[in-house]
């Protein structure tokens, strides 16, 4: 488990988009501006790192708005998105690699 800063506020602790208040905390960290994730870890390639999800302002569906997502195994390329992390029209994280970009190689 290794805390990293959270990609959706960036550390700041609050809500990036006011969409509550301009106080509110940030939903994925709860404030504290950092997040917890399992390693080993790669960059989450629906958002690309973002924690936001591509077409709204909330947190990204794949990693939850941390960023990163945790991948065990060997690494590679997923087919079915060619590493992008959605298929069609980037609402949906890839149902291959659930958004990370990469799959375990079998
Ligand atoms: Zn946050
Ligand atoms: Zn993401
Ligand atoms: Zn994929």
């Amino acid at each position: 488990m290794s805390e990293i800063t959270c990609a959706f506020c960036k550390g700041r602790g609050t809500d990036p988009f006011n969409l509550l208040s301009k106080l509110a905390a940030c939903q994925v960290c709860g404030g504290t501006g950092k997040v917890k994730v399992e390693e080993p870890m790669v960059e989450c390639a629906f958002c690309k790192g973002s924690g936001v999800h591509p077409h709204s302002r909330l947190n990204c569906s794949a990693c939850k708005g941390k960023g990163s997502v945790t991948h065990r195994g060997t690494k590679e390329e997923c087919p079915n998105c060619g590493g992008a992390g959605y298929k069609v029209d980037g609402n949906l994280p890839c149902s291959e690699c659930r958004g990370k970009g990469v799959v375990r190689k079998i």
